[in-house]
């Protein structure tokens, strides 16, 4: 049997990321337990990685064999408790609202063993702020997953001033074992990439404001001029303007820096409910 760097995978928040998260973990070999608060939303992740498996043996990427070990090691749950307990990894995916994740790893400690590593996929917020709410914040790290996690090869490891040496050892073996690339950041406002991804989308929306061209033309002139596998404008649309919008007030804050000051037309658009592609319209019409 191989040796894992964790076996047992503990996530926390069944939604976008969550349960890519889940899937690629069960895909290479640990036991994963999912949790929600909501039990409508449990089964829509569990329902998720179901299609996304199936979506790839019907395109011969995944065998059926994987599919079937994957959804074997694969289990839900809407008891806190019962899916942390036995896990040497968990790792949250829930809403980017610091004082959630703060309640919710100061909930968990006491219910795991003191060798079990902390992971948070916050986008934006401050590790260390996070670490704060544990009693032991040297075992907590930033694992930040890109959308859709089954498909994104990176993975944005970040170290807060006192995690562990060893804890980023780990999870540098668990990386390479769900066969992610990881790049390794320090715990600054945005770490690398949404630092410069949010900046870029930000001058995108005032272009589009100024008149300058259209939102096809400025998403084309950084996908052919510069290689960009999609356009800035397009990629607001799908992660979703309202997610972005506060990203962008966070680090217009704490980077003291008004290039990520969300545009007006941004927040005009957030405000009528064109929120990109899970409204059915942003800057383009996703229907
Ligand atoms: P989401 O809204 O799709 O999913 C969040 C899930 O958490 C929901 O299913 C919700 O029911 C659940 N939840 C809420 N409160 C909970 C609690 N107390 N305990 C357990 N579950 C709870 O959000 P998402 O897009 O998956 O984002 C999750 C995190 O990942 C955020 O921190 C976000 O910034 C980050 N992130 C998102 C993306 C993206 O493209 N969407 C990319 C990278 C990182």
């Amino acid at each position: 049997m191989t040796e894992h760097a964790f076996s047992n995978v503990a996530i926390v928040g069944a939604g976008t990321m969550g349960h890519g998260i889940a899937q690629v973990c069960a895909m290479a070999g640990m036991e994963v337990r999912m949790y929600d608060v909501a039990d409508a939303a449990l089964q829509r992740g569990l329902d998720a990685v179901h299609a996304n498996l199936d979506k790839g043996v019907d395109r011969g990427k995944v065998s059926e064999e994987l599919r079937d070990a994957a959804l074997m090691r694969l289990a839900g749950s809407t008891d806190l408790e019962t899916t942390v307990d036995a896990a040497d990894l968990i790792i949250e995916a829930v809403p980017e609202v610091l004082s959630l994740k703060q309640a919710l790893f100061a909930e968990i400690e006491p219910m795991v063993e003191d060798t079990a590593v902390f992971g948070t996929n916050t986008s934006s917020l401050s590790v260390a702020a996070i670490a704060g709410a544990l009693h032991h914040p040297e075992r907590l790290i930033g694992l930040h997953f890109f959308n859709p996690v089954h498909i994104m090869k990176l993975l944005e490891v970040i170290s807060h001033p006192t995690t562990a040496d060893a804890v980023v050892a780990r999870v540098c073996a668990f990386g390479a074992e769900i066969a992610k690339e990881c790049i390794y950041v320090k715990d600054f406002p945005g770490f690398a990439t949404s630092r410069l991804g949010v900046c870029l989308g930000m001058e995108a929306i005032r272009m589009l404001e100024q008149g300058v061209a259209s939102a096809a033309d400025i998403d084309t002139a950084m996908v052919l001029g510069y290689r960009h596998p999609v356009g800035p404008l397009k990629l607001t649309d799908m992660v979703g303007l309202d997610v972005r919008m506060h990203i962008g007030e966070y680090l217009a804050r704490e980077l003291n820096n008004p290039a990520f000051e969300p545009p007006a037309l941004m927040r005009e658009m957030v405000a009528s409910g064109s929120l990109g592609k899970k409204s059915g319209r942003g800057f383009y019409d996703w229907d």
